[in-house]
C-alpha cells in the first residue's frame, strides 16, 4: 500500500487491504432501525407519564455508561491519568461493559494507538479519511495493516496486570448480556410497565445508539471542528458541543497535548463543564481515586506559547520534560460560594445539553400530545 504525504506532515490514507466487517454493518443497521422504532413507540404509543419514565431510565443507564467509558476506559485505563481502588475499578468496569464498546483491553489498545499515531494510516479512526469514517465507518472495516504493525510496538502489560481488566476480558459476553441488555431492559420493564420487547427497543437499542454517537463525536467532530489553542499542528480540537455531549471530553486539542491529565481539560470542573472530573475529584475525597495527574498552570501556559510559535518555525514539539511538571489535583483549590453556584448552574445546563437527543424526543412528544 502506498502512503501518500499530504500538504502538512502526516502520511495518509490506508483505504486498501481492509476487510469489510459485515457483522458490524448488519448490527448497526438493526441497531438504528430498532432505535427509530423505539422513538416511534415513545412518541406515538404511550402516555406522557410512561414516556417520562422511559426517558429517566435511558438517561440514567446512558450516564452510567458514560462514566465507564470516560472515567474508566479512557482516563483511568488508557491514559493512567489517575489510580483507582478496587471498588471504583469494579464499578467503572461494570459501567463500561454496559456500553457494548468492546472490552476495556481492546478499547485501550485502540485508543493508545489513536493517540500515538493520530490521523495517520495507523490511527483506527483516522479523521483524514473523512467525517463518516472517523465517526462510525471505521467500525465497518478490519483495522489497517499499519494499525496492527504499530499496535505490536506498544506495551500493554499494565492493562493485563489489572485483574479487573482480565476478568472483564474473560467473561465479557456474559457480563455484557447482563449489564447491557438484561439490567436496563428489566429495570425499564419494572419502572414503566411496558413489555420486554418495548423496553428492549428503548432501554437497550435506543440507549446504545445514543451512547455510541456521544462517544463517536469525539473522534469525528472534535477532530474536525473547533479551536487548537495548545497545539495548532495537530487535528484534534477543543469543541464545546462535544464537551457537553461527551460529559467533558471535548477539550480534545488539550487532551491530545496533555493526555495524562486526569481532567482531560485545562480547568477541570471549577471553570468549565466537566462532570467526570468532578466525579473523580469526589472519589478522591474518599480515597477511591488517587495519584491524580495534572500539569502545572505554568507548564500549560508555556506549552501554549510554544505551540503558537510552532506555526511560524515548524519546530517539533518536545514533551520530554512534561512529567516533571506535574502538580497536585485541583481538589485542593478554594472555589468560593458564588463561584460554586455558577459552577452548579453550568453543570445543570450542561447535563441538559448532554441529553439533547432525549430533550428533542420530549419536544416531539409534547407536540404530538398537544395536537392529538
Ligand atoms: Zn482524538
Ligand atoms: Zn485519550
Amino acid at each position: 500500500m502506498v502512503a501518500v504525504a499530504d500538504e502538512k506532515h502526516f502520511p495518509i490514507v490506508g483505504k486498501q487491504q481492509q476487510r469489510l466487517l459485515w457483522s458490524y454493518i448488519i448490527y448497526f443497521i438493526i441497531l438504528h432501525t430498532l432505535s427509530i422504532y423505539g422513538c416511534y413507540l415513545l412518541i406515538f404509543t404511550m402516555p406522557l407519564s410512561i414516556f417520562i419514565r422511559h426517558i429517566i431510565v435511558v438517561d440514567l443507564m446512558g450516564k452510567l455508561g458514560s462514566f465507564g467509558i470516560v472515567a474508566g476506559a479512557h482516563r483511568l485505563w488508557s491514559h493512567r491519568s489517575y489510580r483507582a481502588r478496587l471498588p471504583l475499578r469494579i464499578f467503572l468496569m461494570l459501567c463500561h461493559t454496559m456500553t457494548f464498546e468492546l472490552s476495556i483491553l481492546k478499547w485501550s489498545q485502540l485508543h493508545r494507538v489513536h493517540h500515538k499515531w493520530s490521523d495517520t494510516d495507523a490511527d483506527p479512526h483516522n479523521s483524514r479519511r473523512g467525517f463518516f469514517y472517523s465517526h462510525v465507518g471505521w467500525l465497518f472495516f478490519d483495522q489497517s495493516p499499519e494499525y496492527y504493525e504499530k499496535e505490536k510496538t506498544l506495551n500493554f502489560d499494565d492493562l493485563l496486570a489489572d485483574p479487573i481488566i482480565r476478568f472483564q476480558d474473560q467473561f465479557y459476553w456474559p457480563l455484557l448480556v447482563i449489564t447491557w441488555a438484561i439490567v436496563p431492559m428489566y429495570l425499564g420493564h419494572w419502572y414503566t410497565g411496558s413489555s420486554l420487547f418495548v423496553c428492549f427497543t428503548i432501554e437497550v437499542m435506543l440507549r446504545h445508539c445514543l451512547a455510541l454517537h456521544h462517544t463517536f463525536i469525539v473522534n469525528s467532530i472534535a477532530h474536525k471542528y473547533g479551536s487548537r489553542p495548545y497545539d495548532p499542528k495537530i487535528e484534534p480540537r477543543d469543541n464545546y458541543f462535544v464537551v457537553y455531549l461527551a460529559l467533558g471530553e471535548g477539550y480534545h486539542n488539550y487532551h491530545h497535548t496533555f493526555p495524562w491529565d486526569y481532567s482531560a481539560s485545562e480547568h477541570g470542573w471549577q471553570k468549565t463543564f466537566n462532570i467526570i472530573t468532578a466525579f473523580i475529584d469526589f472519589c478522591a475525597l474518599f480515597g477511591l481515586a488517587y495519584d491524580l495527574r495534572k500539569p502545572s498552570a505554568e507548564f500549560i501556559a508555556k506549552r501554549s506559547e510554544k505551540a503558537l510559535k510552532m506555526i511560524d518555525n515548524n519546530n517539533d514539539d518536545d514533551d520530554d520534560d512534561q512529567h516533571s511538571t506535574l502538580s497536585t489535583s485541583s481538589t485542593s483549590k478554594n472555589i468560593g460560594f458564588y463561584n460554586l453556584i455558577i459552577i452548579l448552574l453550568d453543570n445543570l445546563i450542561g447535563l441538559m445539553i448532554n441529553t439533547i437527543g432525549l430533550v428533542l424526543l420530549a419536544a416531539l412528544k409534547i407536540v404530538v400530545f398537544y395536537y392529538s
